[in-house]
């Protein structure tokens, strides 16, 4: 297909010297491996590959980073928040609000907790849970709020707090990508009962496959969590939790962390640090050469809090016109881009019985049709963003620079 045709030139295409994928990052993680094949060597000759010593120590190690009191160690960051919704008491039927774009796992986990998820609008700017679309759809039945901190920043937790305190709601946070991202120097997850961490591969702290945490200071809440993680089994015996509700009282799960992930997460930790602030430049790069493109509608914006806060930049997303087009366009050259999220939440069709419909939440559905994620991850050269940028501003202008 020629894509080209659509812009209003057709000069030639930038030279490429590579294929800029949209992920990877075994090279920036470099000097940790060899941390990772002692620890993997550790569990293999340990013979404990399910809850040995390398998952206490990496909940450890991550309450320490994160300056969380409890951190319970799962198999998913998905788990991590269906586990959470029930440690902190969700009932059969109690609905919970979050925001309609975002990733699906959002929604279906109140689901799987036995709630019902309730929708509401973004700000546009910043792509998380718009406070006053919040508060109005809060209803009668409506006993918890879950704003999710997307791409860069948190949402407005300031505001957020205030709508979960006026309505008597538990404030729980799907932090799955905010790992590093802080409220005045408190971490993401830790702002209301409790959050989650994702460590799938693709995220700012990746593990070799699935993994997740979720992280309270609430004693309470990490003693339900982390024995609903293991059948709801508290040493031998069958747990049981006063005040929290019947269903979570009598069905655990089977989500634990494997002690191999573990092993690698713990490799990784000491490296975070630094892989954010690169990310931070790649950032601050990109910016740069896309801040004057026409056909780019928005990039990147970190809202300014009155709050202190520390962005760290998970994913670049920018709002294109013709979004479709210049990522056909994009793909064609060797460079990988993603689409979060095509869909949003409330016209997923698995949520279709809730009965919302098209034009209900104005801004979640424009963000599903322009946003697009370029490559983004520690490994990338300056060499790999001036090749991406040169080729978006071709798509638009017919000129590489
Ligand atoms: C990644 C992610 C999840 C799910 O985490 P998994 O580890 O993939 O199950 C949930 N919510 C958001 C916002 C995410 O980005």
């Amino acid at each position: 297909m020629d894509f080209t045709a659509a812009g209003p030139a057709a000069g030639p295409a930038p030279d490429r010297t590579r294929p800029v994928p949209f992920f990877g990052q075994a090279a920036s993680f470099e000097d940790a491996w060899p941390d990772i094949r002692a620890r993997v060597t550790e569990v293999i000759d340990d013979g404990k590959y399910s809850h040995g010593q390398q998952v206490g120590r990496w909940e450890a190690a991550l309450a320490e980073w994160t300056g969380a009191r409890h951190c319970v160690a799962v198999n998913s960051g998905t788990d991590a928040l269906v586990l959470l919704l029930r440690a902190c008491g969700l009932a059969p039927g109690d609905e919970v609000v979050v925001p309609a774009f975002s990733f699906i796992a959002t929604a279906s986990s109140v689901v799987l907790a036995g709630g019902r998820p309730v929708f509401a609008d973004i700000d546009p700017v910043t792509y998380t849970l718009d406070p006053n679309s919040a508060a109005d759809a809060v209803t009668g039945r409506t006993t918890m709020l879950m704003p999710v901190h997307l791409f860069c920043q948190l949402a407005d937790m300031d505001a957020l707090t205030g709508v979960a305190e006026r309505h008597g709601l538990t404030l729980v946070e799907d932090s799955a990508e905010a790992i590093g991202m802080r409220w005045n120097g408190v971490h993401a997850g830790l702002l209301g009962a409790g959050g989650v961490l994702s460590f799938f591969p693709t995220k700012t702290l990746g593990a070799l496959g699935d993994a997740g945490a979720i992280l309270t200071d609430d004693a309470r809440i990490a003693e339900a969590a982390s024995a609903l993680r293991h059948h709801g089994r508290t040493g031998r015996t069958l747990a049981h939790f006063p005040g929290i509700s019947r269903a979570t009282e009598l069905n655990g799960v089977n989500s634990k962390m494997d002690d191999l992930q573990a092993a690698v997460l713990l490799g990784k930790l000491p490296r975070l640090a630094a892989a954010v602030r690169r990310r931070a430049e790649l950032a601050a790069a990109y910016t740069e050469r896309l801040r004057d493109v026409p056909g780019l509608l928005r990039l990147p914006t970190v809202a300014a809090r009155e709050a202190d806060t520390n962005p760290v930049f998970y994913v670049y997303l920018v709002e294109a016109e013709r979004r479709d087009a210049l990522a056909a366009y994009l793909a064609d050259h060797g460079v990988g881009t993603e689409t979060y999220y095509p869909v949003p939440l409330h016209l997923q069709p698995c949520f279709a019985a809730l009965g919302y419909k098209q034009g209900q939440f104005p801004h979640a559905e424009a963000a599903c049709a322009r946003t697009l994620a370029l490559p983004f991850h520690p490994d990338l050269t300056t060499a790999d963003i001036d090749t991406v940028c040169a080729l978006v501003r071709h798509f638009f202008t017919g000129r590489a620079a």
